[in-house]
């Protein structure tokens, strides 16, 4: 649903949803789904506390509790849910849907979800894994009853490798937030360019013996052209499926 790194006509901040019932982070659904739409959403999982990764939980809330009286499951890490409580749930910017309508059954239902843990959320295999950012965040791998599988791993840099030996996805969807001129200051905000990118799915294969079809998103909006062609460079030299996401694309796996 969101694919970019800053919102503007026609590019959203990050999230993705899973078989219409699981979204994964929660930049752009509000603006992308109708209610019908919304209305199916069964749970949101939430690589960190970043507000384009947390922001529509407060407009999907106010949709769900408003109109539908639904109950929501957010997971995310327990640091990540204490930041985005204080700062985005507890009443003061908008209603407080951790408790509206009722306290016994509020909008929000909270479930902190651990490093490594797996869990069943919304009927999918969900495993939380850390990733390496400039704040404390994971990826998640998400399974299906049917055994197809894709790896988020939320924003993140180097290192983000560290993950491999925990995942085994048929989809990996990762980032890149700027070209390979903005090395520096990429590495030191947390983030990957295409560079990066290359070395970590070379540990990937190594570690692995195969590289999983791969979608970057989390895109820096003026540099997409010059990310477009040095991910393309990384994938001619890797001889691997790895391409550039955007807001309306569907994968079937
Ligand atoms: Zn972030
Ligand atoms: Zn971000």
């Amino acid at each position: 649903m969101g694919a970019h790194l800053a919102e503007q006509r026609g590019a959203r901040l990050t999230s993705l949803l899973i078989d219409g019932v699981l979204v994964v982070d929660a930049g752009g659904v509000t603006s992308v789904l109708s209610l019908a739409q919304q209305k199916k959403i069964e749970a949101i999982l939430v690589t960190h506390h970043h507000f384009d990764h947390t922001r529509d939980l407060v407009t999907l809330a106010a949709n769900a509790g408003y109109y539908w009286r639904k109950q929501l499951l957010v997971c995310a890490p327990r640091y990540t849910l204490d930041i985005v409580t204080n700062c985005l749930l507890d009443g003061r910017l908008y209603a407080n849907f951790l408790e509206y309508p009722s306290k016994e059954k509020p909008t929000l239902i909270l479930e902190a979800i651990e490093a490594y843990e797996r869990r069943t959320i919304a009927g999918y295999d969900v495993l939380a894994v850390p990733a390496k950012h400039s704040v404390p965040a994971v990826g998640y791998q998400v399974t299906s009853a049917d055994g197809k599988s894709v790896f988020y791993t939320g924003d993140t840099t180097v290192g983000i490798s560290d993950c491999w030996q925990h995942v085994s996805p048929q989809l990996l969807i990762t980032e890149v937030a700027g070209p390979d001129k903005y090395e520096d200051w990429l590495r030191k905000a947390g983030h990957l360019c295409p560079k990066l990118l290359r070395e970590e799915l070379t540990r990937f294969r190594q570690a692995k013996g195969y590289l999983p079809r791969t979608i970057i998103i989390h895109i820096g909006n003026p540099y997409e052209q010059e990310i477009k062609h040095q991910v393309a460079q990384v994938a001619q030299e890797l001889n691997a499926d790895i391409s550039l996401g955007d807001e309306g694309m569907r994968i079937t796996l």
